[in-house]
């Protein structure tokens, strides 16, 4: 009796499906709204508002995902926040800085001189 309904999100506009599944559950809960949200605007509009997240200020930020790596240059042991590649050498953050300083030019272009946009 219900069948997959396209919808646009109101915040973003994006177009999604509002399942059967989905208009069965919510008439057996009596709502008689469509979702006016794509179930991802949903999900940030939930967080902004905090809901469901229970009390207390104890909301732990994400860390990034680290690797244990070792040092091509003096071998300590390191952590980057991305995946070593065999074919790159990967430096602890000391080597990079020293490095990144010593060898300003090796980028293609040339008599750049000192470049420190990034
Ligand atoms: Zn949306
Ligand atoms: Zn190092």
């Amino acid at each position: 009796m219900y069948a997959d309904k396209v919808l646009a999100c109101r915040d973003c506009g994006t177009n999604f499906i509002f399942t059967a599944g989905e208009q069965e559950f919510y008439a057996s809960k009596g709502f008689t709204n469509e979702p006016a949200r794509c179930p991802s605007c949903r999900v940030a509009n939930k967080r902004a508002r905090g809901d469901g997240m229970g009390g207390g200020g104890g909301y732990a930020p994400r860390e990034r995902q680290m690797y244990d790596v070792v040092c091509a240059n003096c071998g300590a042991a390191t952590q980057v926040p991305f995946s070593p590649r065999g074919d790159r050498p990967v430096y602890c953050s000391d080597c990079f800085a020293t490095m990144r300083d010593t060898t300003s030019g090796s980028y293609a272009g040339g008599g750049g001189g000192h470049r420190s946009s990034w």
